[in-house]
């Protein structure tokens, strides 16, 4: 694509970067095809090319963001499915996150619009605060239906209603500690033990503890760790994001240089994809580029790392028929796709991918509660897909799935951890009911 952006504009690194992807960018419209936005409201401005276009004209005009570019813009889930399909590289996760940073500078959203983003910033990374908003929105569920008639308050209606009807007891795990290896260590890893997951659902760190101890790995939860950023980042906050990037940056660089680090091991791969562009985010910052890629080139899935490991045989056959869900952040934002299957397979499951494997299930960080609609069209279109498999269970790997899943499907779903844990001598996951095999 041809661009026409002056020397001038150039000198600012963010423009000079996005410049050179919308170069890349060949207009052969075959990211249009996979992508979920498109294949939902067929607008070609909905669609990766679309956004790419409105974006360039954006950024070559030096204008400030407008109500047209902010609509198609929130419609974008983040969901990189382009980026898997794109022939060309494009890497349009970093002109998006550029276009949202412009209109988080130049655009003055609506006022509840502005609160409620301004709310779910300030809660969904502090897990104290989040307990406490899950607390009120218990309370608050049965009003859901009164904010449904007003557009500006659907988001509203759509925190409510995805609020669990019970939050679980918080885990120890999550705290500062080190979690020793059973036997002699073999590895030593950090822990993200993340924001909303350790809320929702601190089952997931406490099977990934448990399994990498009884593997012979080291877990340590470094002192100074927080939210990777990436709930503020998709909202265009780009100080706050580098802001969360710096902290855990100090947190893992202090434990690589005191006991070292094979691995930071995370547990939600939305988190992943963030923690591995922390080295591009923070190119620009002569204090922590370095840092930052170190960071990087350390950061795992607990799935991408486990498969690096000689695993024992499995201590219990379940015997269980698995659909396996693929977090968008799992395979197009890491490129991360065989490991899981693989693992579960190894671990004694029957792996079924459910069909249009590539499309997003609506979760999307905060697109669920900011996009209610199109989110519930997507996730029904994928619980369809994946009860079609005749599976008894759902497996994935992000706490962000597992919650928009688990709110429209009839079959548990869990972390795909909790079901490697289980097969190797742990706990049998407490999402599994009774009624499953291996009870
Ligand atoms: S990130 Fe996903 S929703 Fe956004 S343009 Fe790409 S494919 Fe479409
Ligand atoms: S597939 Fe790639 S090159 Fe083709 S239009 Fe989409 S982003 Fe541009």
């Amino acid at each position: 694509m041809q661009t026409t952006f002056t020397a001038e504009q150039l000198a600012d690194p963010h423009v000079a970067e996005s410049e050179k992807i919308l170069r890349k960018c060949v207009h052969c419209g075959f990211c249009t095809a996979t992508c979920p936005t498109y294949v939902t409201l067929g607008n070609e401005l909905d669609s990766p090319r679309g956004r790419i276009y409105l974006i360039k004209d954006m950024l070559e005009n030096g204008r400030p963001a407008d109500e047209q570019i902010v609509t198609h813009i929130d419609r974008c889930l983040s969901c990189l499915s382009c980026m898997t399909t794109c022939p060309s590289g494009v890497n349009y996760m970093h002109l998006v996150d550029h276009a949202r940073a412009h209109i988080e500078k130049t655009y003055e959203r609506p006022f509840a619009d502005r609160a409620i983003r301004s709310l779910l910033a300030a809660i969904l990374p502090h897990p104290g605060r989040f307990r406490l908003a899950l607390h009120l929105a218990k309370l608050g569920r049965p009003f859901a239906g009164l904010f449904d008639g007003i557009a500006a308050l659907k988001p509203l209606s759509a925190m409510l209603r995805l609020a669990p009807r019970s939050k679980p007891r918080a885990s120890k795990n999550a705290l500062p500690g080190t979690h020793k290896a059973a036997g002699t260590r073999k590895k030593r890893v950090a822990l993200l033990t993340g924001c909303a997951q350790s809320v929702l659902d601190p089952a997931i760190n406490d099977s990934t503890i448990s399994l990498l101890n009884r593997v012979g790995v080291e877990v340590v939860v470094p002192q100074g760790e927080t939210c990777c950023g990436s709930l503020v980042h998709h909202m265009g906050r780009e100080e706050a994001a580098l802001a969360s990037a710096r902290q855990n940056v100090d947190a893992w660089i202090h434990e690589i240089e005191h006991g070292g680090l094979d691995a930071i091991v995370i547990t939600a791969s939305g988190c992943g994809t963030t923690i591995k562009d922390y080295g591009f985010m923070l190119r620009l910052d002569g204090a922590y580029a370095q840092k930052a890629a170190r960071v990087s080139a350390l950061a795992k899935d607990v799935t991408e790392f486990l498969a690096t490991l000689e695993l024992p045989e499995p201590a219990n056959a379940p015997g269980l028929t698995v659909a396996y869900h693929s977090a968008c952040s799992m395979q197009h934002g890491q490129k991360i796709t065989r490991q899981p299957k693989e693992l579960l397979a190894r671990a004694g499951f029957t792996v079924k991918e459910p069909r249009e494997g590539h499309l997003c299930c609506g979760s999307a960080g905060t697109y669920n509660i900011m996009q209610p609609e199109i989110s519930a069209k997507l996730r029904d279109r994928k619980v369809k897909n994946i009860e079609a498999t005749g599976a008894t269970l759902v497996a994935t790997g992000n706490i962000g799935c597992i919650t928009q899943i688990a709110s429209a499907a009839n079959l548990p779903v869990v972390h795909t951890v909790e079901l490697l844990d289980w097969a190797y001598g742990g706990k049998k996951p407490a999402g599994l009911g009774q009624h499953q095999a291996g009870a």
